[in-house]
């Protein structure tokens, strides 16, 4: 296996992995729903799924921002 080179989107990529910095980027605290990549958040984002968490969302949003302020 060729090494790979400091300062690459590869080696960038297995540091912010390590670190867990890709968990927070494209994390979607409405449905606690972690992406993959921007494309994966955007996909997410015109799911059902999300679709029906916005629903809730806008028919009681004081339940959500008590989750949230909880986090
Ligand atoms: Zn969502």
């Amino acid at each position: 296996m060729p090494k790979q080179e400091v300062g690459s989107t590869k080696w960038l990529g297995n540091k912010m992995k390590a670190k867990g910095l890709q968990k927070l980027r494209w994390y979607c605290q409405m449905c606690q729903k972690q992406c993959r990549d921007e494309n994966g958040f955007k996909c997410h984002r015109m799911s059902d799924g999300h679709q029906r968490q916005m629903q809730l969302f806008v028919q009681d949003p004081n339940r959500f921002m008590d989750e949230f302020s909880q986090a």
